[in-house]
This record gives structure tokens, C-alpha cells and sequence, in this order.
């Protein structure tokens, strides 16, 4: 069963329809990329996902359930999704581990021990072992947003929506943080990424999909979206961030 399905998702913000009747699915373990031109929709595919914005049709299922459904529980789709975003959002009053052990602590009850252990691991995992005490404002960008990853992977998520995670960084920082997108998806982690980042999309994606204007064009592995798409429209896209 897919992870995820989207199902004819329409969204329109004052009368301008941002997604036309997006069909999406993702299953375990692949790694989706989202590309397009700045303002093509891909962000609120991923916060209609999120439930950070209601679809005005069509349905999105996790794991077989469905989430646009207005009777769900909000907080309990929330909890399966691990969400990070171009801005690190870390609270700049707590510390790295307290960063990344409060919702395991607050929303999956986990005991303090327990979700220190487990931050631990996690830090040391992707080379942070020694910042557990450092403040954000104590770490370069980089890092601030591998932090933001690590927080986000210590809910244990079923599936990843990585918006943009490189886009706020410095180039030299990208590729610290382009190589724990890698990890994660070697550790089998299923995630819907957006990436201006070609070469490393190219790489990474089991799918491709480009998105023109709120229409998903066309997806394909990324052999086939970067070599021979079928789409004109593609094509174009291509050729100027190629
Ligand atoms: P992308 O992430 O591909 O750059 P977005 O999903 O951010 O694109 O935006 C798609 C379109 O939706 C843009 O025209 C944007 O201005 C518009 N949009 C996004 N969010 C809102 C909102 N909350 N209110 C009004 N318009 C919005
Ligand atoms: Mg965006």
C-alpha cells in the first residue's frame, strides 16, 4: 500500500487555483521530488498534506486513511509526518536536545531518559554528538538545519516532507545537509522532497514530478524527466536551471 495518495487536489487562494487536480502517490521508501518554477504550487501540495491548508476537492490519504477528511484528528496525522522547511524554525531559547527531545516528550509521551538517549543517538548519527548543549545561535546554518532534521526524525515519522531544507543556506553548508537527505533515504525513509538543487535531485529521487502552474505535468524516474521528458513545458523548465 502507498504511503501516500493524493487524489484530484484542487487548492485556489482568492480565486487563483494554485493546484489543478494534483494525483500523487508515494510509496515506501521512494524518495518523490517536486520541481518547478517558484510559485508552481509545490509548497502548498506539501502544507495541504501537512493539513496546514484544507483542499478545496479531492481527498489525500496516509497509510490507506484518509486525512482531508474533516472529522481527522489533526494532531494525529501530524504526529506520522516529519516537516522540515527553508527557514529552521528551532526554538532559539532552548538548547539542540531540548529542541529535539520536546515532541517526543510533549506528543509521544516518551519519558525524558528515553528521548535524550534517543536524541543522542541521533546526533551522533549525523555527526553532531558534541552540540547537545550548544544554542542555535551557537551553530552555522548548516547545522541548525540538520538539527531541524534530526527533530523532525525523532517522532519516528512514517513519511518526510522536506521543503526547500537547502535553499536559506550558504553553498558551502548545502552539502552537509544534502548528505543526511542522502542517509535518510539509504535507512529506507520515505520522503516528499522540493529541491532547487538538479544534480542532487537527480541522484536522490526514485520519482520526479514538475510541477507548471498548480498541474503536475509529468513524473517519471529521473532518468527520464532530465534526459527525455515527454512534456515541452518540461523541457523549458529544464534547459534554464540545467
Ligand atoms: P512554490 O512552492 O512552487 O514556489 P507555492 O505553493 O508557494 O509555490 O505558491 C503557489 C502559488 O500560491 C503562488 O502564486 C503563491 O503566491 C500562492 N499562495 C501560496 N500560499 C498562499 C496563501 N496563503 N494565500 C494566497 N496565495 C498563496
Ligand atoms: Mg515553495
Amino acid at each position: 500500500m502507498s504511503v501516500l495518495t493524493i487524489d484530484g487536489v484542487w487548492k485556489t487562494f482568492h480565486g487563483h487555483s494554485v493546484l489543478r487536480g494534483i494525483d500523487l502517490e508515494v510509496d515506501p521508501h521512494e524518495v518523490v521530488s517536486l520541481i518547478g518554477a517558484s510559485g508552481s504550487g509545490k509548497s502548498t501540495l506539501l502544507r495541504c498534506v501537512n493539513l496546514l491548508e484544507t483542499v478545496d476537492d479531492g481527498t489525500i490519504f496516509l497509510d490507506g486513511a484518509e486525512i482531508t477528511d474533516p472529522r481527522v484528528n489533526v494532531d494525529d496525522v501530524r504526529k506520522r509526518l516529519g516537516i522540515v522547511f527553508q527557514s529552521f524554525n528551532l526554538f532559539p531559547h532552548m538548547t539542540v536536545l531540548d529542541n529535539i527531545t520536546l515532541a517526543p516528550r510533549q506528543v509521544h509521551n516518551a519519558g525524558r531518559a528515553q528521548a535524550e538517549e534517543q536524541a543522542h543517538d541521533l546526533l551522533a548519527r549525523f555527526g553532531l554528538a558534541e552540540k547537545a548543549r550548544a544554542y542555535p545561535d551557537q551553530l552555522s546554518g548548516g547545522q541548525q538545519q540538520r538539527v531541524a532534521i534530526i527533530r523532525a526524525l525523532a517522532t519516528q515519522p512514517r513519511l518526510m516532507l522536506l521543503d526547500e531544507v537547502t535553499s536559506a543556506l550558504d553553498p558551502e553548508l548545502v552539502r552537509e545537509v544534502l548528505g543526511i537527505i542522502r542517509e535518510l533515504k539509504e535507512s529506507g525513509m520515505t520522503m516528499v522532497i522540493t529541491t532547487h538543487e538538479m544534480g542532487f535531485c537527480r541522484d536522490i529521487s526514485d520519482t520526479v514530478c514538475f510541477l507548471d502552474g498548480g498541474v503536475l505535468v509529468e513524473q517519471g524516474p529521473p532518468e527520464k524527466i532530465f534526459t527525455d521528458p515527454e512534456h515541452a513545458r518540461t523541457r523549458e523548465f529544464l534547459s534554464g536551471v540545467l
